[in-house]
């Protein structure tokens, strides 16, 4: 806390050093937008795992980003050293002070690898393209169209745009504090074929939130889902023929999973009386209750059921169990693992104290807990999104941790900050909402579709099998193309050179 305190005085202390406007009267921003983080960010890409925070610095004192700054000269150690912080980075050691980039973390580069790009290329496949004279048309053999919807959440400030937030990576957009001056938050869905989220008579799906208007300013859980509920019907209603996926970040209200889904963090080894899941109760309008206090009213509830040879299994024992006194009660997982016809001689209830830390790598039947966390059942629990997506007829995918560059609607949110800027400042919130919406709606679909290319650029190339560092490099020559050509052989010398900076 006193660190951060610390932080928020060297802030205030060089508040002045990021000019709003250039002398000569054109735009410019400040690190915390979008489009310059995202230069930032793919710059320190190309420097691959280990850079150091001189590299931000020298990158923000090239005539390219002075120009788009505003400034005569580049940024201090610590404006970098909080954009990094604030940006996901964080210190490690490395023969000299660096940072590592979360982007290729390990987990993170998996899922990746994996997961996320082998899906989107597919679809991409299956997705309709812009043929000059021709239109939007699909490829001769896919008969079913796909459509990729992109979510993003993105806090617009009234006057001063260079505040900065200590926030967990990944949590999401911060409202501002009431007191220092007023912001929106806006959620919305972008498409590659149409830009923004619309129906044909004007029917959206957009979230617009005000700090402190009876609302805490950003979206919760609840939100989220009733949001996508929305984006939903209007897609399946004007494109009906289509199978319609929606892309989400990793943010904690993005993934919930329902309260009593199966978990075994908390789960005894032997039988309990106590262990419940604790379930949000509802009010009238099926949004989570509050007590006097604003804190969430909680009910004990039991887990779901488990699921294992497509038999549905009771973590509880019966009411008419044979030994009275245990009726009703949690079986513990040494039991339910019994029932699933494991052996459990000799096993501990979990390998030392951490869960997360303390199991022998790569093992999946060292303690009790280990071994249930490792069932199918466990494994595949779906997020509350998830679940709505398939009673929907929709699909869910989530995007890798810290891969804005796969996200097009960043590139989105910073173009129509950098004209928001420009516009006379407003008194009035309903005038700054006013300004936002005129500059969101005022994206040319051309550049929205700029920018869709450039992410569907990342994304073949990091199919191809290139870590970050190259992805960034190909993907800033190759502008304006929607895939990688087939690199010459000085390109292939450049990828070499950025062989081991990444994974
Ligand atoms: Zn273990």
């Amino acid at each position: 806390m006193r660190r951060i305190k610390l932080w928020a005085r060297q802030f205030i202390a060089d508040a002045t050093e990021l000019p709003l406007y250039q002398h000569g009267g054109g735009v410019c921003g400040s690190l915390d937008d979008e489009d310059v983080g995202n230069e930032i960010r793919l710059e320190l890409q190309q420097l691959g795992k280990f850079f150091t925070v001189e590299d931000i610095v020298r990158f923000c004192g090239t005539t390219e980003m002075l120009e788009r700054l505003g400034r005569t000269k580049t940024v201090s150690l610590s404006t970098a050293h909080r954009w990094l912080l604030k940006n996901g980075w964080r210190w490690a050691r490395h023969g000299r002070a660096q940072y590592i980039d979360g982007h290729e973390r390990e987990d993170v580069v998996k899922y990746r690898d994996s997961i996320y790009i082998p899906k989107i290329m597919e679809l991409a496949q299956r997705m309709r393209r812009w043929i000059e004279d021709v239109g939007w048309a699909l490829p001769p053999s896919v008969h079913r169209a796909v459509r990729i919807w992109f979510h993003d959440e993105s806090t617009f400030y009234a006057h001063d745009r260079r505040k900065v937030f200590w926030a967990e990576a990944g949590a999401g957009a911060l409202p501002e504090p009431k007191s220092e001056g007023p912001s929106l938050m806006i959620g919305d869905f972008v498409a590659p074929e149409v830009g923004w989220l619309r129906g044909p008579d004007g029917e959206n799906a957009r979230v617009v939130f005000r700090a402190g208007k009876g609302r805490d300013g950003y979206m919760t859980n609840s939100d989220i889902l009733e949001q996508f509920e929305r984006a939903v019907a209007i897609v399946r209603k004007h494109w009906p023929d289509e199978d319609h996926y929606f892309v989400y970040d990793n943010a904690p209200t993005h993934l919930k999973r329902e309260d009593s889904a199966l978990s075994a963090a908390n789960m005894t080894k032997g039988p309990s009386a106590k262990f419940h899941v604790a379930v949000d109760v509802l009010n009238e309008h099926g949004r989570p209750a509050v007590d006097a206090d604003g804190k969430k009213i909680k009910s004990k509830e039991r887990m779901a059921n488990g699921m294992h040879n497509g038999q549905e299994q009771s973590f509880y024992f019966p009411d008419d169990y044979e030994i009275v006194e245990l009726r009703g009660w949690f079986k513990g997982t040494e039991r339910i693992l019994q029932e699933r016809g494991y052996d459990t001689t000799g096993k501990k209830s979990q390998c030392g104290k951490s869960f997360h830390n303390d199991c022998p790598k790569d093992r999946t039947d060292c303690c009790c807990r280990r071994m249930l966390y490792s069932e199918p059942d466990f494994q595949q629990v779906l997020s509350q999104l998830e679940l709505l997506a398939k009673k929907l007829g929709v699909s869910i995918l989530y995007l890798p941790k810290f891969h804005c560059e796969l996200n097009f609607i960043e590139q989105c949110w910073g173009y129509a900050k950098a004209r928001y800027r420009v516009l006379p400042p407003t008194k009035s919130q309903d005038d700054m909402e006013k300004n936002v919406l005129k500059v969101l709606d005022e994206i040319p679909l051309e550049t929205m579709q700029r920018f869709a290319t450039r992410s569907l650029r990342f994304a073949h190339a990091y199919s191809t099998g290139l870590n970050g560092a190259q992805a960034a490099w190909v993907a800033k020559k190759y502008r304006g193309h929607r895939i990688i050509p087939d690199l010459t052989p000085l390109d292939l010398v450049e990828i070499g050179k950025r062989r081991d900076v990444g994974k």
